[in-house]
């Protein structure tokens, strides 16, 4: 690391704010994935735009490579440096700038965390909500969304990145950027209607630019909400049942998980890889909301006749069970209650390592495609852990295929890459698209893209970093 880098950091953020301990900077050289680790040069702590823009200057002027962070919790090792790096710890900036609730939008910065958004929104009765992924309470919400990942509303608003209204963003000259309507309003409402600049910042992985503060829009909350469980009996049941409830229009959220995800939520570290006799295959949770009692009895009353039809037909189904009971039988339900939520199963084992091939792709493909998944982990000795959710409408959905490993054992991390590699040409081939998509994936996938469209991903990226000090390793390739 170049001293002088490290002393002109201190002049611009303050000694407290560059951390060069070793055992300090320890903390950014991994997250729960199967990436290597790489301990960074230094790390910085910024807290407002200016000293983003100064850390920015500073290493474009030595081309010192830079990671923004936040919580680290994308298990796709998007936020691990590069040897030499400085990590851009974002924790700091964690200002809920504003909230529009006439509009529904709020303006956030970086650091602000999804149990944080939430309780904000409680606190001041605002009376709207915002869409909660299934990652730890403690990650962001701005991350979550630049990185177009799905939450528990991605079934009215898709995916994340749809709930961006526009973006301001330190780009790799130090200037300053606000993208959609706020290039010209004081009200951020939409994307709409100039040129869709904020796309440059969306699904680019930290590679394009360091955003510092994001417009999001906000959806009204109801008063009565409910989480109903239907044990589905067959593959083909479950995302019948999916396609069928989507065309209601009535489901706030439709999710899939498969039984050994259940299991592992009632504490079975490492469910068998084959089912019991008799067991359901799948669960799905169903998420309701209404203004009144006489609208939450109709939408039941609908999803009621949709499963009893699904049964007719000769599709295994129980009868819809409601998340409060499920939690009285049994305790451990209660992670699944509402979100944000911290899923300690798949995070605080003792090995530490949590790994997932997830995509994106059409409703219709569901059941061939999670049944060829859940064959191959079954194959590497696993258990088929499956998680899914319909969303924009039925459009698409996630179909996302999880393990948890330990760290230590390397013999352990080469099988789930082995099996990841597996899931990905699988699922590449039936047409579903990866999403935070980690660097090896993307070694595999770019020969399989359309020419043009890599053409045009590698174009900008030159445009938008000449000197490819942000994030390098990651979207593109060096
Ligand atoms: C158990 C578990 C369940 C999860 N479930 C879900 C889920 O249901 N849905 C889902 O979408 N995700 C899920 N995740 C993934 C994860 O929580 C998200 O990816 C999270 O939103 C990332 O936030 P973070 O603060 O951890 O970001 P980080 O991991 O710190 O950063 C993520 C990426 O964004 C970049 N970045 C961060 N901040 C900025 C910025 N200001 N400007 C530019 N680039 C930036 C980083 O460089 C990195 O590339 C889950 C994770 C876990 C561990």
């Amino acid at each position: 690391m170049n001293e002088r880098l490290h002393e002109r950091l201190v002049e611009a953020l303050g000694e407290a704010r560059v951390v060069g301990d070793p055992a300090r900077l320890a903390e950014y050289n991994d997250d729960f994935s199967e990436a290597d680790p790489v301990t960074p040069a230094l790390a910085v702590l910024p807290t407002t735009v200016e000293q983003v823009q100064a850390v920015v200057r500073l290493c474009a002027e030595t081309g010192t490579p830079l990671t923004p962070r936040v919580a680290g919790t994308n298990v796709a090792g998007l936020a691990i440096p590069v040897p030499g790096a400085v990590v851009v710890d974002l924790r700091g900036m964690d200002r809920i700038v504003s909230v529009n609730a006439a509009d529904m939008v709020a303006v956030i910065e970086p650091g602000v965390t999804q149990q944080q958004l939430k309780d904000h929104l409680e606190a001041i009765g605002s009376g709207l909500t915002f869409g909660y992924s299934l990652g730890p309470r403690r990650s962001s919400v701005l991350a979550n969304c630049v990185l177009d990942g799905l939450t528990n509303r991605s079934l009215k608003y898709g995916a994340m990145a749809q709930w961006l209204a526009g973006l301001e963003v330190v780009l790799a000259d130090a200037s300053l950027v606000k993208t959609g309507a706020w290039a010209l309003s004081d009200v951020p409402f939409a994307r709409s209607p100039l040129p869709d600049l904020t796309g440059l910042f969306v699904a680019w992985q930290g590679t394009t630019g360091i955003v510092t503060k994001a417009a999001v829009h906000l959806a009204p909350g109801h008063p009565l909400g409910e989480r109903l469980f239907l044990l589905a009996y067959s593959t083909h049941a479950a995302f019948e049942a999916m396609r069928r409830l989507v065309r209601t229009e009535l489901c706030d959220d439709i999710g899939a998980l498969s039984w050994p995800t259940g299991k592992m939520m009632l504490g079975v570290g490492h469910p068998h890889p084959v089912p019991d006799e008799g067991e359901p295959r799948y669960f799905l949770y169903v998420d309701l909301s209404a203004e009144l009692p006489e609208e939450m009895a109709y939408k039941k009353k609908v999803l009621c006749r949709v499963t009893a039809e699904l049964t007719r037909e000769g599709h295994g189904f129980e009868p819809p069970l409601d998340v409060g009971t499920l939690v009285r039988l049994n305790p451990a339900m209660d992670k699944f209650a509402s979100f944000p939520t911290d899923l300690d199963f798949l995070t605080d084992h003792p090995g530490g390592g949590l790994t997932w091939v997830g995509t994106y792709g059409p409703l219709s493909r569901f059941d061939d495609a999670a049944d060829a998944g859940a064959a191959i982990m079954v194959r590497h000795g696993l258990a088929p852990v499956i998680v899914s959710r319909a969303m924009k409408g039925g459009h698409f959905g996630v179909l996302r295929f999880l393990a948890t490993f330990d760290k230590a054992a390397r013999a352990q991390v080469e099988h789930v890459r082995g099996m990841n590699r597996d899931l990905l040409a699988d699922l590449t081939e039936r047409g579903f698209v990866m999403y935070k998509t980690p660097a090896w994936a993307l070694r595999e996938l770019v020969a399989k893209m359309d020419p043009g469209f890599v053409a045009l991903l590698r174009k900008t990226k030159a445009l938008l970093d000449p000197q490819g000090i942000f994030n390098p390793g990651k979207l593109l390739l060096p």
